[in-house]
């Protein structure tokens, strides 16, 4: 238990703040007008949230998002308003954020055919309505990225692969175009910059916001290992599933110990979860090219 004084200034600190949302890995708190997003320790293989905690991990994710939205100026605005301008108990994987009207669509752009993206493609020949070439097999890189937007749904309903006309429809023609316009591009120069350090992106999930004034603005998180599928470029084989950067060691662990991939998730030994903090730090240093 905490000394009363400490948990007397923690009160303080913390009123005024409400938590809005909690998702498998991340907190949503209101302070004020601002949102203030909160990237835990917490890690989910499988769509299961393991019970372990991967140290460093929040402030991995959190610091990554921040490099790539500085990186992505020139192409879009973003709704950072401070890092260090959070409650103390965040300190490091908190941002705060201005709180925006986020667009219904998850942005997806694929580079590599994999993941729900393959399943698509092997049933329909093609993903959101994007008409790919025959005989694609896992992990093939596209000729030319697309755009497979999906629906937002609530937690636990699976997002639905939407085409370019739903979103047209959903929001309007000239939206639409922005938003897959931009998601093309903060993709491609994703790719770009992993490709000089030896990563893969394969595909990447972006989410927009608009302000009252109607200006489309980036919002959540980007480009980071858990909204988008990281790979080392020296292992890249078509034909296989890919090692994931992050989650590797977890995963083929959690495979070993015999769980069935429903929850609840086993605890993880601590060798993996040192490893998996490693794994986490390496794409954050190469990425970025600065310690971490
Ligand atoms: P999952 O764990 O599957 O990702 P989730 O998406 O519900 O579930 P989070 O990603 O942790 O959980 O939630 C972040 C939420 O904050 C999302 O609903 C996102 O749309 C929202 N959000 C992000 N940035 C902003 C913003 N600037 N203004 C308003 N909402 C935002
Ligand atoms: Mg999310």
């Amino acid at each position: 238990r905490r000394a009363p004084e400490i948990e007397g200034s923690l009160n303080v600190r913390l009123a005024g703040v409400k938590l809005l949302h909690s998702g498998k890995v991340r907190d949503v708190y209101l302070d004020g007008e601002d949102l203030i997003l909160v990237a835990s320790d917490r890690i989910s293989i499988y769509d299961v949230v393991l019970p372990t905690p991967i140290p460093d991990k929040g402030e991995v994710l959190t610091r990554l998002s921040l490099w790539w939205f500085e990186q992505l100026t020139d192409i879009v605005p973003n709704h950072v308003l401070s890092a260090t301008d959070v409650p103390a108990e965040f300190a490091g994987r908190a941002i705060r954020c201005r709180r925006l009207d986020v667009v219904q669509v998850e942005c997806i752009a694929r580079g590599y055919l994999t993941g729900l993206g393959l399943k698509e493609y092997q049933r329909d020949g093609a993903v959101s309505g994007v008409t790919l070439p025959p005989g694609l097999v896992e992990a093939d890189r596209l000729d030319e990225p697309i755009f497979t937007p999906t629906t937002k749904e609530a937690v636990g309903v699976h997002d639905e692969f939407i085409t370019f006309a739903d979103v047209q429809e959903q929001v309007g023609a000239d939206l639409a175009e922005e938003l897959r316009d931009l998601t093309l591009r903060i993709y491609a120069r994703g790719r770009d910059v992993a490709a000089e350090r030896g990563i893969i992106v394969a595909d990447t999930k972006l989410e927009f916001g608009r302000t009252p004034d109607g200006t489309l603005i980036l919002a959540d998180e980007v480009l980071t290992p858990d909204s988008s599928r990281f790979w080392p470029l020296d292992q890249w084989t078509p034909g296989r599933v890919q090692y994931s950067f992050d989650k590797q060691s977890v995963r083929d662990w959690s495979l070993t110990a015999g769980w069935d991939k429903t929850a609840p998730g086993p605890e993880v030994p601590s060798d993996v979860v040192e490893r998996t903090r490693a794994r986490y730090i390496e794409v954050y240093e190469r990425l970025t090219g600065t310690s971490f």
